[in-house]
């Protein structure tokens, strides 16, 4: 690990792009990911590859590692672990500067799979810990950012350095849905409020860099691309497809509602849901810090164009 600065850095919503070459690799840091059986670990290990960064010194972890053979076939280690099992962490993180702790995906669970995680970096002795989070973690009452408030003060209490990347709303939670907006257009509970898109790869880029280069310690970056509301959304699908795409605005409740008996979702899962709804309306997933930009040293790819591809994809 190289030295750095302990200052707590937070956006500064200065939009300026440093125009000198952006983060050049540290040398010899070694990194584990977790979560790398999934889109965005894989993503993460693909681009600290892609960085330079020798696939010898990546271990990339996950339960179903059979997803990722391609990656030990390219070099990188790849050994098995689960949040629920210690021992495995142990087994994982063992010799990393390094963690990138990708947050695990079952709602609930979180917080005492991170904090084996957190546990665990301790025991292997980890240089620092970089956390994918939520923006607004330590103030929004967004139903999903509670276990990344709690875990962001477990890293913080754990004295380890860390890097938190709040990463705000990846644009392919929408493309999938692409197909039901086009027949009955979006209904949403966001009113006007603006959330900030970007793609899972461009995510994957920041977290890369953080993990691999010097001045991140204890810093606090706040990620996403063009802000857009859900009827600029609407229009954006609708230009894509050539047929006009209607956003519809309900309440809360309303949309829970209708994410029950529409769209079959358990009430609990609705409920949050449409709480990112209301979450959007007050502006908790507006990010306008320019940190994406500055960290991967491009412009993230615009909504416009994940749009378009999406719906050629079609
Ligand atoms: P995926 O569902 O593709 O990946 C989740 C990863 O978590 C998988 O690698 C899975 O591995 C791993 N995981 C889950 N449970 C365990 C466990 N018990 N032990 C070890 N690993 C586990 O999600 P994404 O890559 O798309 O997103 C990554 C994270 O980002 C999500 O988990 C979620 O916290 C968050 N998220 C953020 C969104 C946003 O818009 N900002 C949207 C959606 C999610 P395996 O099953 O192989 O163990």
């Amino acid at each position: 690990m190289g030295s750095d600065s302990s200052v707590r850095r937070l956006s500064t919503g200065d939009n300026a792009v440093d125009p000198r070459p952006p983060h050049p690799l540290e040398e010899h840091v070694s990194v584990v990911v977790t979560g790398a059986t999934g889109q965005l670990g894989r993503l993460i290990v693909e681009s600290l590859v892609a960085r330079g960064v020798p696939a010898a010194e990546i271990t990339a972890t996950g339960r179903s590692i059979d997803k990722i053979a391609d990656l030990a076939a390219g070099g990188v280690t790849v050994v098995a672990s689960d949040y629920d099992d210690p021992a495995s962490l142990d087994a994982a993180f063992a010799g990393a500067d390094v963690l990138v702790l990708v947050s695990a995906s079952e709602i609930g669970q979180r917080l005492p799979q991170h904090q084996n995680a957190i546990d665990s970096a301790l025991r292997a002795g980890v240089g620092r810990i970089v956390y994918t989070s939520i923006p607004r973690a330590d103030s929004t009452p967004m139903i999903l950012a509670q276990e990344h408030r709690a875990t962001e003060a477990a890293i913080i209490a754990s004295g380890l350095p860390y890097t938190f990347v709040r990463n705000a709303w990846y644009v392919e939670n929408y493309t999938p849905q692409f197909p039901t907006y086009l027949e009955h257009g979006i209904v949403g509970a966001a009113g006007d409020g603006r959330v900030s898109l970007a793609t899972r790869a461009d995510y994957a880029e920041a977290a890369a860099v953080v993990a691999s280069t010097d001045g991140h310690v204890n810093a606090v970056y706040e990620l996403g691309g063009d802000s857009l509301t859900l009827a600029e959304l609407a229009v954006l699908v609708g230009d894509a497809a050539g047929t006009p795409v209607a956003y519809t605005d309900v309440d809360e409740a309303t949309l829970t509602g209708i994410l029950v008996n529409a769209a079959g979702f358990p009430e609990p899962v609705a409920a949050v849901f449409a709480d990112v709804d209301s979450r959007i309306k007050a502006g908790d997933l507006h990010v306008t810090s320019g940190d994406l930009e500055r960290l991967i040293g491009h412009a993230p790819e615009s909504a416009a164009d994940s749009v378009k591809a999406a719906i050629a994809a079609l």
